[in-house]
């Protein structure tokens, strides 16, 4: 860690890593077995937090959602107070002056059995999210297959979880970047936006900031839209979820993309069709209280 001069905030900080049951890691030493099923089958959860002031903001929503998708997939975590141990020993000494991006990653182990691997890691908000946060993002939606029901009517299939499998949204992601725009938003084979591989949508219609129901779609159940919503009241507009579908963004007051860490961007061209600026933006960013620079 970079230890400035008296009285100047730091403006770098290094990667803080630390592993349940052994503490503070060297960031460059190993912390998985060749055989943790995190790695072999992407079969592991994980939680992405927003340091703010050295504290994870919506820290017990990230864990209550945790522990949701882990009874999802029969994952035995360990003991909360144990995970929050974790999460104080990984931030303890992170600059209270510097946002970081604090993750929590449990997977189901070693293929051989035995307990769960539990590690924690905090690292600088990429520029990229502060660049988004600040001059908005370009969009284009994206098929995703099937309609929007499809899996939640499958009883078999654990939905709504943050998976450690993200090779379809890491998918999406470059098909983004081959597409030269930001980010995608995936659309049901019926014709509704759902959310993004990283990101849920929130728009404005009128007074009624929205976003799309997780319950019925499967869609990852966001905490800083969930948060956002509730505290809709605070700038006079009212929190709904409703489903939607591209042409109706298109005329929405205002879109934006929701996410722990970038927190809100908002979607300046959607399918290469420019978005004004919307006055509630930076209202919106100040009720989340991520910094703007
Ligand atoms: N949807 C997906 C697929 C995500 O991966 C994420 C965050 O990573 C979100 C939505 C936003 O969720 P949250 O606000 O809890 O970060």
């Amino acid at each position: 860690m970079v230890t400035p001069p008296v009285g100047t905030a730091p403006t770098t900080a290094g990667t803080r890593i630390a592993v349940l049951g052994r503490g503070i890691v060297p960031a460059d030493e190993p912390v998985l077995r060749a055989d943790d099923l995190g790695v072999l089958h992407g079969d592991g959860l994980f939680e992405t937090m927003h340091l703010r002031q050295g504290r994870p903001w919506l820290r017990d929503e990230h864990l209550a959602r945790l522990a949701t998708a882990a009874t999802a997939v029969d994952l035995e975590l360990p003991p909360v107070d144990a995970l929050i141990d974790l999460l104080d020993s990984v931030r303890a000494g992170w600059p209270a002056t510097m946002e970081g991006a604090l993750r929590l990653v449990c997977t189901r182990g070693s293929e051989a059995g035995g307990r769960p691997t539990v590690y924690a890691t905090v690292n600088q908000v990429p520029a990229s999210s502060r660049a988004a946060r600040r001059d908005g993002i370009t969009v284009a939606t994206l098929p995703l297959g099937m309609p929007a029901d499809a899996r939640t009517g499958l009883d078999w299939l654990p939905v709504g979880i943050k998976s450690t499998s993200y090779a379809v949204n890491s998918a999406a992601r470059r098909w983004a970047r081959r597409a030269g725009v930001d980010d995608v938003l995936w659309v049901s084979s019926d014709g509704y936006a759902l959310e993004g591989p990283i990101a849920n949508v929130v728009w404005l219609t009128g007074d009624t900031l929205c976003t799309v129901p997780a319950a019925t779609t499967g869609i990852l159940p966001g905490t800083t839209v969930a948060w956002l919503l509730a505290h809709a009241d605070e700038l006079g507009l009212n929190g709904s979820e409703r489903m939607v579908t591209p042409a109706e963004l298109h005329a929405a007051d205002g879109v934006w993309f929701s996410s722990s860490v970038r927190g809100l961007a908002e979607v300046r061209m959607l399918d290469g069709v420019r978005r004004e600026h919307c006055p509630r933006t930076a209202a919106l960013h100040a009720l989340l209280g991520f910094p703007v620079d």
